[in-house]
């Protein structure tokens, strides 16, 4: 690609961030993870040679019994979700035997658990991790994630461990910037482990540990590797006794053995309804649902639009190849969020054909308005411009598209397209 294609969408991109939105233009861009669960990601630090707490999955309440006699009888019964602030939440308990053990887990399964991760609808637990309760000196955070500014791999460590790290102040955190190049070195470890306190003998261990994460960080493409807490414990040991992983979707195909951890329930249901049809749909807080056919246009539109005053309600990618069927899934899915007021369909035909799209969308909105859709009827006004292969021909099909429900209106550009959304979103909010 030569420069000057590339550099106005990355342009606009890091002036919005700068000004504006950092959440919906990080996940929209592409920039998408898969979270997986605690015990996972310490399955995973494990076969990278981390020593972990000895801990299993309990599979019934008499499992968790069993568990707790194995390790002593004195456990953590902790419940799975895909976010922290579990252990606030009620979510990590101690037991002190194994009846203990037992019943926390029949209380876990299945109780809906609100931490300050989670939103106010919670997550259901639906898998209880046993780990043996160890004995903790002192707690510590530590994570890598990606400096993209400075195309390094950040590690971000402070004392102030635990629970309670959210409410550190900033000062409480050490930044070590780490050269792909040379990986973690000794002298910016020893000098991050003297500013954490840890004493000469758990500074090896320190090193250590970093050179692993960072292992497991680079070779299975994370884009987010926490430890918190990091404990060192009473016998002097220092371990993980929490680890969050998140991976960068776009490299996933390279790690098809990291694909057996996802967990589909975890996800928004919507988002699982449209990797069945190949589209990849992510929900976002605005109000204009958005219909794209390939992520940098999907993108751009996002662009387009906050530029214009409107947010979107999702990022939506038809994809390279979208049938007729996951066009109008697509517009279902749209539709089925009671946010949104506007409906924005910004296709370049190419592979994908315009007249496809537009046919998918005619029977998305004849489905819509028979009895059958359980819809309350609302008025959701639709923006469409079409460019590229068949865009006459899909103009053409959505003109002869009269309902009531649904009015459409035609941009010849994106810029328009998203100036006409953006304006009818904000007069459905006065409406
Ligand atoms: P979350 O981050 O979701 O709150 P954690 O796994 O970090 O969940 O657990 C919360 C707290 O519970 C930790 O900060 C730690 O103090 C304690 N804890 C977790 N696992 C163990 C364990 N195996 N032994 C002793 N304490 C533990
Ligand atoms: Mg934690």
């Amino acid at each position: 690609m030569t420069k000057g294609l590339a550099s106005p969408k990355t342009c606009l991109r890091s002036v919005l961030i700068e000004e504006d939105g950092i959440h919906r233009l990080a996940r929209g861009g592409g920039r998408r993870t898969m979270n997986i669960h605690e015990y996972q990601a310490k399955e995973i630090l494990g076969r990278y040679g981390i020593a972990v707490p000895r801990g299993r999955l309990a599979v019934s309440a008499r499992d968790a019994a069993i568990t707790a006699d194995e390790f002593g009888g004195h456990v953590v019964v902790k419940a799975q979700i895909h976010a922290g602030g579990r252990g606030k939440a009620g979510g990590v308990r101690f037991a002190a035997t194994r009846d203990e053990a037992a019943s926390l887990y029949e209380e876990f399964l299945g109780m809906r658990l609100i931490t300050r991760q989670t939103g106010p609808e919670g997550a259901r637990v639906r898998r209880v991790y046993i780990e043996e309760a160890l004995s903790i000196a002192k707690e510590y955070y530590l994570s890598l994630s990606i400096d993209r500014k400075h195309a390094r791999i950040a590690l971000l460590a402070s004392a102030a461990g635990g629970g309670d790290v959210e409410e550190a102040s900033q000062g409480a955190f050490a930044r070590v910037l780490i050269d792909p190049c040379l990986g973690p070195t000794a002298h910016s470890m020893r000098a991050l482990a003297v500013s954490l306190g840890l004493e000469s003998a758990c500074r090896r261990m320190f090193f250590g540990m970093v050179q692993k994460l960072y292992e497991v960080f680079t070779s299975c493409d994370c884009s987010l590797l926490e430890i918190n807490p990091l404990a060192r414990l009473s016998d002097g040991r220092l371990l993980p006794l929490d680890c969050k992983i998140s991976f960068d979707d776009n490299a996933l195909f390279r790690h098809s053995e990291l694909l057996a951890y996802r967990d589909i329930e975890e996800g928004a249901p919507e988002e699982f309804e449209a990797s069945k049809y190949g589209l990849t749909y992510v929900k976002l807080d605005g109000d204009i649902g958005c219909m794209v056919n390939g992520a940098g246009l999907a993108m751009a539109t996002l662009d387009a639009l906050l530029l214009r005053g409107g947010t979107s309600a999702n990022f939506l990618d038809l994809g390279g190849g979208a049938s007729k069927e996951a066009v109008r899934k697509a517009f279902s899915l749209i539709i089925e969020d009671r946010r949104v007021k506007v409906i924005l369909i910004n296709v370049l035909g190419g592979i994908v054909r315009c007249d496809v799209v537009a046919a998918g969308v005619a029977e998305a909105i004849a489905e819509a308005s028979t009895a059958s859709y359980a819809l309350p009827k609302r008025h959701i006004p639709i923006v469409a411009r079409f460019a590229g292969n068949r865009a006459g021909e899909g103009r053409s099909l959505l003109e002869a598209i009269k309902d009531d429900v649904f009015p459409i209106r035609f941009a010849e550009t994106m810029d328009a397209a998203a100036t006409l959304a953006a304006e009818a979103a904000g007069a459905e909010g006065r409406r």
